[in-house]
């Protein structure tokens, strides 16, 4: 079943105001934010709101 995700901004949490950004090069895809104007990558949507990010690069 397919669900539509909808980002929201991982800075601001803006909706509406997202969109795509090209993919970063380890594949993940990108987005920009018209909000405030930053960029951010799904991999941060998909581990939830999470107040720690590690790093960039898991490897
Ligand atoms: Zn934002």
């Amino acid at each position: 079943m397919m669900t539509t995700q909808t980002i929201c901004c991982a800075y601001c949490n803006a909706k509406d105001k997202v969109r795509k950004h090209g993919k970063s090069k380890v594949g993940y895809q990108r987005y920009l934010c018209l909000e405030c104007r930053r960029t951010f990558q799904v991999k941060y949507i998909y581990t939830g709101c999470v107040q720690k990010i590690s790093s960039l690069d898991p490897a």
